[in-house]
């Protein structure tokens, strides 16, 4: 590699802490605004700005050419004050140690928004699963495992996949898990295959869970569902499926991106096409001739727009140039406070990620429950009590921001935090 591209390299990982940084000061401020409006005082913030254990692992690797790699993994549990932390793992060459402690805080938040018996937990390894084999990713998620043992556990925190990892991750790292403690422990992790004990309707959860609060977002604003125009950020999981949704609900979905740029046809997109063609990393783009670019797509004419993608794409640069009447954020952190404040003050409708993304640990939930009783679900009793929870948690924010005069996302905090602190104060913590 020469001298320019290190620094290049270098650069980019030391923005991306930075972005981290900012994402986590920003959740602290949102977390101390929330406390204070719930009438906290500032012991409980010293609490709960900062997770309560975060662990950092080297994990040594044997690659395929006989080399050996170390790779550095993390496990952050926010607050265990409700019951075990619960959260995704993370496999990405920008997995940093402030990006994980922001994104396990953000886990308790949904946790408590949509009341489950859980806090926030996150997870992740610094590396490129998309230049390993699928041996070198099995003895890297095997090693990660017997790295964390100590402090995981399904009464104790129960990952989950996240952005790379998948259900044969998932499975690996439960099977590691199951030997080390030698009796099988499909409570230990969620997101699994259904032959080991995963759930139904779980690989399309997050994905549900936005269209729901979209449901609830349009009758709020008196939009039509039928025939209002999507636009979507990112086309992987949770921007995928919920094309698919949306186009199955009768919204015209307009555009659709990825990493590279996106494509747009104001009479609505052929989504089966689209989904036929992209491939397991959501990306479909290249195949076309004519695209736009991330920004536009942003920018476009709309009645819904979801960010589906990465972080900080609605800033106080574009703000004011999003049309959409209603944005629901399906990504973690799409949107900047000073954004939210610019939306919010234009009359726009934001479904804060807390809430729209809520979907995917609510069946994570259902998954750990059924593995808990031995007890299995259909994959309508699954949606039935996924809509239940997310129509709940929707209103509950709702309500909580027109009581408080707040925005969508103080309301949010407002809600996923207060369990967590009347658990804390209760234990005698604070
Ligand atoms: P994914 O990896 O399956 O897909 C990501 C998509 O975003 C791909 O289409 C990719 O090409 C695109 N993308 C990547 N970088 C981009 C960029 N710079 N600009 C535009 N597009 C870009 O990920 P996913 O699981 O769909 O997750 C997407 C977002 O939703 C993430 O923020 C994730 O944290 C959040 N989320 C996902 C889940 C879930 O269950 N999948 C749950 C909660 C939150």
């Amino acid at each position: 590699m020469s001298v320019n591209a290190v620094v290049n390299e270098m650069t980019k990982e030391q923005q991306k802490e930075q972005e981290s940084l900012n994402l986590f000061y920003s959740t602290q401020t949102v977390i101390q605004k929330a406390l204070a409006k719930l009438g906290y005082q500032n012991e409980m913030f010293d609490l709960l700005k900062e997770p309560l254990r975060l662990l950092t692992v080297r994990i040594p690797v044997r690659m395929d050419d006989g080399s050996v790699k170390v790779f550095t993994g993390y496990r952050s549990q926010h607050n265990d004050a409700v019951g075990p932390t619960k959260g995704g793992v993370r496999f990405h060459p920008e997995v940093n140690e402030e990006e994980v402690k922001a994104l396990s805080i953000w886990m308790s938040l949904k946790c408590g928004i949509t009341n489950l018996p859980y806090g926030g937990g996150k997870g992740g390894i610094i590396c490129d699963p998309r230049k390993m084999s699928f041996r070198e990713l099995e003895r890297l998620s095997r090693g990660y495992v017997r790295a964390i043992s100590q402090i995981v556990g399904p009464t104790k925190d129960i990952p989950a996949p996240d952005v790379y990892t998948n259900s044969q991750i998932m499975a690996w790292m439960m099977d590691e898990y199951s030997r080390l403690r030698e009796f099988d422990s499909p409570g230990f992790i969620t997101g699994k295959p259904i032959v080991l004990g995963g759930s139904q309707g779980r690989e399309t959860a997050t994905a549900r869970g936005v269209t729901i609060c979209i449901e609830e977002a349009v009758k709020k604003k008196g939009i039509e569902l039928q025939g209002a125009r999507v636009v979507i950020q990112g086309f992987g999981n949770a921007g995928s499926y919920l094309a698919k949704f949306m186009h199955d609900a009768g919204a015209k979905v307009i555009a659709v991106s990825d990493v590279y740029g996106g494509v747009h046809d104001p009479n609505g997109l052929d989504i089966d096409y689209l989904l036929d063609r992209r491939d397991s990393f959501g990306t479909f783009s290249q195949l076309f001739k004519e695209t736009i670019t991330n920004k536009e797509l942003l920018e476009l004419e709309c009645d819904i727009l979801v960010p589906a993608a990465i972080s900080n794409q609605i800033t106080a640069e574009n703000a004011a140039n999003i049309k959409a009447a209603i944005v629901v954020e399906a990504a973690n952190g799409p949107t900047t406070l000073e954004a939210t404040n610019i939306l919010t003050e234009r009359g726009v409708l934001l479904v804060p990620d807390i809430l729209a993304s809520a979907g995917g640990v609510t069946v994570s939930y259902f998954e750990w429950v059924q593995n808990n009783q031995g007890y299995y679900w259909t994959e309508e009793e699954v949606a039935e009590k996924l809509k239940k929870v997310m129509v709940d948690s929707f209103e509950k924010i709702y309500r909580t921001a027109q009581e408080y005069q707040v925005d969508m996302r103080l309301a949010a905090y407002m809600t996923g935090i207060r369990k967590m602190a009347e658990a804390a104060q209760f234990r005698g913590w604070v």
